[in-house]
Parts: structure tokens; C-alpha cells; sequence
């Protein structure tokens, strides 16, 4: 079996704890784990002139190679053309979108950094994996230095469609790029969709069934691979929650009221603001939900170092003190906001308790969220999931109440009928919504995906270099 290597700017440590590390950070590790593997990532460090050869260990099986980045190459990457530029095209934030070529160029010094300091670890016929939009350009730096192997991309956030693609002034040279990959993952066939549309309307590129792309010299594929979560680990660490301490505390918290929970880091593609906006109309319209229902968000803080989050970040505090200035009783905290980091059992316990999961982004990729929330349900007495038509889980998970999170009305209406739905319809949706999860796990994505790569070669017949 080829041996798999695995790129992301973060690497999931051998002693990071599975409630610590998240769903895909253990899947990867596993799937390292099985066929033994190679992960290779950035160490977290910045140093000026960083040497081109990583800090190497090996924990069972996997061996993990961290690189160190220049300081200001590693903000103009990070900060600057990733979540600065990338981020927010790709959640359709054309208004947040910051574009400098100094960030491009420091984007494009890291991925030949990265490259660079690989590729002397590399073996001809190793499954090279590469996850998200900070190293689109790494199979490129690779083919340059003449490595000719498998190379995949995953792209965890959304695909944006061709006329917002376009505002990116280096369109061209991103999707170039792509095409020096094998394999190319989106998360959903509207991803796809807009990518294939991008390619042959402006990159006079062809498409062939099955997703098959010409572009230039390249042959390459992209379709789409929906993420999933570790469902059995969220279905026991809810079923243990029962009757723990902290389930108990947060029944006692609730006084008989009903829970609607919200988890979502803090930024600006989750639609925070619409969604505070959206309980607070609720409580207006619907004055019989005024002291029977409270809603908890949880919102770790996220890249404190962009301004833009922030602003969300104070426009938030603002919100939530007017809603709670407006609606509380001497008895009830109508929004209960938290800035913090949970553990896994924790957040399940929570989902399971909660009557409502809000999940409302403006755009998301695929949306964990949401899966953990029906995951983690009491199949006898489940509740009722509000979605975003926007997330790419609302795809799968038709058994939700769908929502558009521009329209506040709409959504305090979505969970007003939520809070009044009866157990046998709860029921249904939930059933809807489990068997989609449960089919579909991290784990039946990873084995998807490194299957299709470890043969993409086979039918591209792309022309040898030299
Ligand atoms: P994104 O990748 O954009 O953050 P997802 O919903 O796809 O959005 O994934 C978020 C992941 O982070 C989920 O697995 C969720 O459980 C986890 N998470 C979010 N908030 C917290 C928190 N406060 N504590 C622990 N884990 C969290």
C-alpha cells in the first residue's frame, strides 16, 4: 500500500486528545495510523530566515514533520491572502475582501517554502493529500521541483461562483494551480458546479463526464466529497452525558425552559448577528416563547489578529446586552453568550439538552455543526434542527427546517414553528437527518477519498515531464 502524506497548516499533535484535536484531526490521524504516513504541517513557529528542513518525529506509525515560517511571510500568508483574501471570496464576502500583492507573494513564499522542505521526504509513489485554501499553490511548487506523483486537494470551504470568483485579481493563477493536482475535492456539487462552470467559460478549459477537467497541458478531476463527523463517538458522548454533573447543572439552569443552542466560532460567515437578531424578533412576534425558551450561543474567538473579526466580536456584546436589556425577567437570562472552548462531552451533552440547534451561516462549506446537533439527539425525544439553505450540510440534511439567514422574520417564524412541533414530526426530520449522518461519516469520507486519489492517475494519463 502507498504510503499517505498529509498537508495542513495545522497538525493535530500525537498527544492531543481526540475531544481536543476535532473529528477530522483524529480521522486523519487513523487513516495515517493504518497505512502509515507522513504529516506534514507548520509548527506553530515563526523565525526570520527559517530553515528549509522541518523538525522531523515519529509517534507509532505516523511520522510528522513541522516547518518553521518566516514571520512576516507567515502573516501575509495566514492573516493576509488566506483568511484576508480567500476567505471571505469564498464566503461571498466581496465587501470584506482585502486584496495586496505583498500578501500574494508572501502566500506563494510559504507554499514554495513548503515545497521546498517536502519534497527531499517524499517518495515516488506516495498519495500526497493536501487540505484547504492555504496551500492551493503547493502541487505546483511540487511539480515544479519535479515530483510527479499523486497529489489531491481538499477544499473545506465553499467554491464561490464564476462572476464572485472573478473578483479575485489572481483568479487565473489560483485555478492554474489547481490544475497541477490529480484530484480535486469540493464539498458540495454546487461547489463543483461553479468550479466546472469557472473552467470552461473562463479558463477555456474542457470538461469531460464525470468531472474529468482539461486545462492546458493538465488533466485533472474535481468532485465533490461532503464531510462528515465521527457520528458513533458524538452518539456515545451524548448517551454518557446523561445524568452527569454538568447535564444536571444545565437542567437546573433551565428551570423547565426549553434550550436553543447555537455553536459556531466566532466569524463573520456564521451569521451571528442575524441569528441574535432573529431570537430577539422571535421574542417580539411571539411573546408566549418570553420566559419559556433561552438561548445559549457558544463562540470561541477565531483569528483575533484580522480586524474585521474584532468588530464582530464588539458588534456582538452590543447585540447580545440589547436583547437582554430588553427581554430578561428578574428570573431569566434570555441569551446566555460564551466566549469559550468546550470539550466534546460537554458540547454533546449541550446539543442533546438543546430543543433547538441554530445553525444560520450566511455560507459555510459544509457546516460540522449541524451533523454534531442530530448526532447527538435522543432518538425518542429528538430536537429540531434550523438551517441554513446556505451551509453545505443543508444538501444532506433535508430533514431540517431550511432557512434563508438574510431573512430575520423568517427565521424567528422557522423557530417559532421549531418550538411548536410535534414529537412525531420531530421525530421523522431527526430519522431524515441521522441516517444522512450516519452514512456518511469522517471516516467513510477519508477512505472515499484517498480510495479515488490512489487511482486518480491511473485514468488521467497526464504526459510524463521528462
Ligand atoms: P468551522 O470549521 O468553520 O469552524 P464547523 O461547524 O464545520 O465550522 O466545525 C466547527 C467544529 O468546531 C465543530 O466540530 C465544533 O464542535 C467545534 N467547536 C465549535 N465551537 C466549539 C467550542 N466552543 N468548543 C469546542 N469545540 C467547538
Amino acid at each position: 500500500m502507498a504510503r499517505l502524506v498529509v498537508v495542513s497548516n495545522r497538525v493535530a499533535s500525537p498527544k492531543e486528545r481526540a475531544a481536543k484535536a476535532g473529528g477530522l484531526a483524529v480521522a486523519l490521524r487513523e487513516a495515517l495510523g493504518t497505512r502509515g504516513g507522513l504529516w506534514f504541517g507548520w509548527s506553530g513557529e515563526t523565525q526570520p530566515n527559517p530553515s528549509d528542513t522541518p523538525k522531523v518525529f515519529r509517534s507509532g506509525r505516523v511520522t510528522y514533520a513541522l516547518l518553521t515560517l518566516d514571520p512576516e511571510d507567515q502573516r501575509a500568508h495566514y492573516a493576509g491572502y488566506a483568511n484576508g483574501t480567500l476567505w471571505p471570496l469564498c464566503h461571498y464576502r466581496l465587501g470584506l475582501l482585502s486584496f495586496r500583492r505583498a500578501d500574494w507573494e508572501g502566500y506563494r513564499r510559504v507554499n514554495e517554502h513548503f515545497a521546498r522542505a517536502l519534497l527531499p521526504l517524499l517518495q515516488p509513489d506516495d498519495i500526497i493529500w493536501v487540505h484547504d485554501y492555504h496551500f492551493i499553490p503547493l502541487a505546483a511548487e511540487l511539480r515544479k521541483r519535479g515530483f510527479e506523483g499523486r497529489i489531491g486537494y481538499f477544499h473545506h470551504i465553499p467554491w464561490p461562483t464564476p462572476d464572485v470568483f472573478l473578483s479575485l485579481p489572481s483568479h487565473a493563477a489560483l485555478v492554474q494551480d489547481l490544475s497541477q493536482y490529480d484530484l480535486v475535492g469540493l464539498q458540495t456539487e454546487d461547489d463543483v458546479r461553479a468550479l466546472l462552470t469557472y473552467i470552461s467559460s473562463e479558463a477555456r478549459g474542457w470538461i469531460a463526464p464525470g468531472g474529468v477537467v482539461g486545462l492546458r497541458e493538465r488533466r485533472f478531476r474535481v468532485a465533490a466529497f461532503p464531510i462528515g463527523i465521527d457520528a458513533t463517538a458524538f452518539v456515545r458522548d451524548a448517551k454518557a452525558s446523561v445524568g452527569s454533573d454538568e447535564e444536571r447543572r444545565l437542567h437546573e439552569s433551565l428551570a423547565g425552559r426549553a434550550l436553543a443552542v447555537g455553536v459556531d466560532r466566532l466569524d463573520y460567515s456564521k451569521g451571528l448577528p442575524g441569528k441574535f437578531a432573529a431570537f430577539g424578533e422571535l421574542l417580539s412576534r411571539y411573546p408566549q416563547h418570553r420566559s419559556t425558551v433561552t438561548m445559549m450561543q457558544i463562540a470561541p474567538v477565531s483569528r483575533g489578529e484580522v480586524a474585521e473579526y474584532r468588530a464582530l466580536r464588539r458588534e456582538l456584546e452590543e447585540l447580545a446586552g440589547a436583547i437582554n436589556g430588553e427581554y430578561a425577567e428578574f428570573d431569566w437570562v434570555p441569551l446566555r453568550y460564551l466566549n469559550r472552548p468546550f470539550q466534546r462531552a460537554t458540547l454533546a451533552a449541550i446539543y442533546r439538552t438543546a430543543r433547538l440547534g441554530l445553525v444560520t451561516p450566511l455560507r459555510d462549506g459544509m457546516n460540522l455543526v449541524a451533523k454534531e446537533y442530530i448526532a447527538a439527539q435522543n432518538p425518542e425525544d429528538p430536537g429540531v434542527l434550523v438551517l441554513s439553505r446556505f451551509a453545505g450540510a443543508a444538501d444532506e440534511l433535508t430533514g431540517a427546517i431550511l432557512v434563508n439567514p438574510y431573512d430575520i422574520e423568517g427565521m424567528a417564524d422557522a423557530m417559532n414553528a421549531a418550538l411548536l412541533m410535534p414529537l412525531d414530526e420531530r421525530r421523522e426530520r431527526w430519522q431524515t437527518n441521522m441516517a444522512k449522518v450516519e452514512g456518511n461519516t469522517i471516516h467513510d469520507w477519508c477512505e472515499r477519498f484517498i480510495h479515488e486519489l490512489s487511482g486518480a492517475i491511473d485514468h488521467l494519463d497526464n504526459p510524463p515531464k521528462r
